[in-house]
């Protein structure tokens, strides 16, 4: 099997035989049962609304089990993950070493509520690893870190105002539930009810990869500008890598007007290299958060800068913010077990070569046969694009209705035991334990969809 499939991909992908047809729809009885009783007890069936399969076919998978990168749904089928719990499996499903870590933490207790040496443990990992934080508080998601960074740079900066960017996601508190209304620099609008309109005010939006609307709005709001608040890499609403001039235009107008740079890398730290996005453009920004491979799939979230600004956090400043289950040992095992794999020498290098190769090999094929496709990729980070443009660089440039082909993808995706986020707006990821084989089958199985999705082209 091996042996054959090398032979189809070592050559020239693009004129790889390929198109099976339609494969007929995977069972999904059980995971239909257990939908129909969620949904009586959960809005919409789920605990995330991104779950629900609104923008794929049919009802989502209820998930029984992961090993290294398969996962089995509730009916048995198998499929290749690269959604990875939307990022946090850098090591792939249930690894070992942070499992065992976990049940030999948990045979002490799982919360206390007081201080223990694993919070210094895993700050420790961090702190010694990454010259970008100082000092670091835990919290319990992505969400909180982003919120108690916001917060914090306006306890340190005495100003209200934030700026964000259109198409960078992060987390669901109510000064980020904005989204640009019309024109250049504009005061966000609210994009969920239940956000006042005199919170989405405090937060200006801006497209991302303009310097003209950034220095429209450092003319407009400069002395009023806590924070702009960016994703390393913006990664929750396609993948928009952004140009490293753009990034060090950025990071000056912040300096130039005393605002704090907030680089939001819930996604992308530890993902791109241990230093994430701000290791990736050599940036500096002020404060850093971090969440998903944080945690080695337990709720964990932190927020870090210099010990100057980390000391307006409570109780050292004025700046308050807890947590009851902040630094839970648990967590924190299973953070420290997953951290020490990712800082062997070599673990990112071979994961972004493979992941790379992988992009690489899909690309070729879809340019061979001039498909309107773009596998764009950074590190272990994919994101599938039906555009013909080189650049998507806003979330401008991403045509709505491209999803409609998405849609048929990830179906097709589906029958052949591929697993991937339920939207088109949403990235993948490869982690170190997809093998070479499983990333050849995988590739094999996206290049038959793309030929059904471009069959009546
Ligand atoms: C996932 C994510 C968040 C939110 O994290 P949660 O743990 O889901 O609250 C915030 N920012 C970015 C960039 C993210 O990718």
């Amino acid at each position: 099997m091996l042996e054959s499939l090398k032979k189809m991909f070592s050559g020239n992908e693009g004129d790889m035989p390929v198109n099976t047809g339609s494969k007929p729809d995977i069972s999904r009885e059980k995971s239909k049962e257990l939908y129909e009783k969620a949904k009586t007890y959960f809005p919409g069936g789920v605990n995330s609304p991104v779950r629900a399969f609104k923008s794929v076919y049919g009802t989502p998978l209820f998930i029984q089990k992961g090993d290294g990168c398969f996962v089995w749904d509730a009916d048995g089928n198998q499929f290749i993950d690269f959604c990875g719990s939307w990022g946090p499996l850098i090591l792939g499903h249930n690894p070992t070493k942070v499992r065992e870590k976990v049940i030999e933490t948990m045979q002490n207790g799982m919360s206390f509520g007081a201080p223990t040496a694993l919070e210094n443990e895993l700050a420790e990992l961090i702190i010694k690893n990454n010259k970008h934080v100082e000092k670091i508080r835990f919290t319990s998601s992505g969400t909180e870190a982003v919120m108690s960074a916001i917060r914090l740079a306006r306890g340190y900066t005495k100003r209200d105002k934030i700026l964000k960017f259109e198409g960078c996601y992060h987390g669901h508190s109510d000064s980020l539930l904005v989204k640009a209304g019309s024109g250049l620099v504009t005061f966000g609008e609210t994009s969920s009810l239940g956000v006042p309109k005199s919170f989405a005010e405090e937060t200006i939006v801006i497209p991302l990869n303009d310097t003209d609307a950034l220095t429209q709005a450092f003319a407009q709001f400069k002395d009023q500008l806590a924070a702009v608040i960016i994703e390393g890499i913006p990664a929750n609403n396609g993948l928009l890598i952004q140009d490293p001039a753009y990034i060090e235009f950025l990071q000056k107008i912040c300096k130039d007007n005393g605002t704090l740079l907030i680089f939001d890398e819930v996604i992308t730290g530890f993902r791109l290299g241990f230093e994430g996005a701000a290791g990736y453009y050599n940036a500096k920004p002020d404060i850093v958060t971090y969440g998903k491979i944080l945690g080695g799939g337990l709720p964990v979230g932190m927020y870090g800068a210099s010990a100057e600004i980390m000391g307006h956090i409570s109780p050292d400043g004025g700046v308050y913010q807890a947590g009851t289950l902040s630094g839970n040992p648990v967590a924190m095992a299973a953070g420290i077990a997953q951290l020490t794999e990712l800082l062997k020498s070599g673990f990112y290098k071979e994961l972004n070569a493979k992941a790379t190769e992988f992009a690489e090999g899909i690309q070729r094929f879809a340019t061979a046969r001039s498909y309107k496709f773009k596998v764009f990729h950074v590190g272990s980070i994919f994101w599938f694009a039906f555009t013909d443009k080189d650049k998507i660089q806003c979330a401008e440039d991403i045509d709505p209705a491209s999803m409609e082909k998405f849609k048929i993808m990830h179906r097709e995706l589906l029958n052949r035991g591929i697993y991937l986020g339920p939207s088109g707006y949403e990235v993948g990821f490869v982690s170190a334990t997809h093998t070479k084989i499983e990333l050849e089958k995988a590739k094999r199985a996206i290049l038959e969809a793309l030929d059904i999705v471009f069959r009546n082209k």
